[in-house]
C-alpha cells in the first residue's frame, strides 16, 4: 500500500499513468469474478484498463449483463463498463426465434455499443449439420440486419468460417469502415486476416499472442501489419478465458488487468515503443466501436 507521503518516482508515476487500454472483449459477468469482482476491477483501472466491454452469448444471461454493468459502473476505482448484446454462435443449439425479440428488448432500453458477440463457428462437430449451420447462419444475418437497423458496430465470433462470414457480410453489404467492428480473437490465416481488414475491421488481438507456439496468428498478424501497420489491431482479455502464457502460475482464470501482456507482445512483434502502440490501439478501438473516449 503506498501512502501518501510516501516518494513516488515521478517519471514512473508518469508512465503508468499515461498506458490507457480499452478491453474490448470480455465476459466480466460471468460467476467466476462473484468473489472478485471487485478486486479484478481494481487491479484492472491500476494497470491502465479504463474501458471493458461486456459482450453478450446468451439472451438469458442479458439481465446478469446489466447488473455488473451498473454494479462496475458504481465502482471508484474500476474501468467503466459498457454493454454489448447479441447471440453467440457456439450456444446456437440454444437459441430460440424468441431472443431475437429479446435482444430488441434489450437494444431498446439499454445503451449497447455493440452487436456481440455474432458470426459463425464449425469447430465442433456438433455445430456442423446442415440445420445447426443453417441456423447459425439465419441468427447472423438477423442480427446484422438489427445492427443495421440500430446503427450499431458488429463484434464477430468466427471460427473455421473465415469464408462464410466475408461471404454473408458482402451479401449483407457491411463494412466496418462505415459502421465499425471487429473480428474478435481472430484465428485466421494471413489471407482471411486481409480480408476482413480490407473490409474494415480490427483485428481483436488476445492473450494467445503472448505464446511464442501461436505461430499461425503471429503469422497473420505480421502480414496485416506489413499492409496497414497498426492500424488495423485492437486488443481484448476476452477473459475468463485467453490466459496470456506470463500469468498462467496466476490463477485459473483471465482477468482484465492481465491485458498489458497483449500490449507488451504486440509491441515487441511490431517494434513499437508500448506508449504510441497504445495510443494507436486506443483510437483503433474507439474507431472500431464508433465512439470517442
Ligand atoms: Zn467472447
Amino acid at each position: 500500500m503506498i501512502k501518501k507521503q510516501d516518494k513516488i518516482d515521478p517519471m514512473a508515476q508518469n508512465i503508468t499513468q499515461s498506458l490507457r487500454l480499452i478491453d474490448t472483449h470480455t465476459h466480466f459477468d460471468v460467476p467466476e469474478y462473484d468473489e472478485a469482482r471487485v478486486q479484478c476491477a481494481r487491479r484492472a483501472s491500476e494497470q491502465g484498463v479504463l474501458h471493458l466491454v461486456l459482450i453478450g452469448y446468451l439472451a438469458r444471461y442479458f439481465g446478469r449483463m446489466v447488473q455488473t454493468h451498473e454494479f462496475v459502473n458504481a465502482l471508484e476505482a474500476a474501468p467503466k463498463s459498457h454493454l454489448a448484446f447479441g447471440l453467440h454462435p457456439l450456444y446456437i443449439h440454444e437459441h430460440h426465434e424468441n431472443d431475437l425479440l429479446i435482444l430488441s428488448d434489450f437494444l431498446n432500453n439499454h445503451h449497447s455499443i455493440a452487436i456481440a458477440e455474432i458470426g459463425l463457428d464449425t469447430y465442433h462437430k456438433s455445430l456442423q449439420s446442415a440445420d445447426i449451420y443453417a441456423k447459425q447462419q439465419r441468427f447472423f444475418v438477423e442480427q446484422i440486419k438489427l445492427a443495421k437497423q440500430y446503427h450499431k458496430p458488429i463484434l464477430l465470433h468466427i471460427r473455421k468460417s473465415h469464408a462464410d462470414v466475408l461471404k454473408i457480410l458482402a451479401e449483407q453489404n457491411y463494412r466496418a469502415d462505415n459502421q465499425g467492428g471487429i473480428a474478435h480473437s481472430f484465428s485466421g490465416g494471413e489471407q482471411e486476416a486481409l480480408a476482413f481488414v480490407k473490409r474494415g475491421f480490427k483485428l481483436g488481438i488476445t492473450g494467445q499472442i503472448t505464446n511464442p507456439n501461436a505461430k499461425k496468428l503471429r503469422r497473420a498478424a505480421m502480414a496485416v501489419f506489413a499492409k496497414y501497420g497498426a492500424d488495423a489491431f485492437v486488443i481484448e482479455t476476452d477473459c475468463p478465458d485467453m490466459m496470456p502464457l506470463p500469468c498462467q502460475h496466476l490463477g485459473s482464470f483471465n482477468e482484465p488487468a492481465n491485458l498489458p501482456h497483449v500490449l507488451d507482445t504486440l509491441a515487441l512483434l511490431f517494434s513499437m515503443d508500448k506508449q504510441s502502440l497504445a495510443e494507436k490501439l486506443w483510437q483503433n478501438s474507439c474507431q472500431a466501436l464508433q465512439t470517442k473516449w
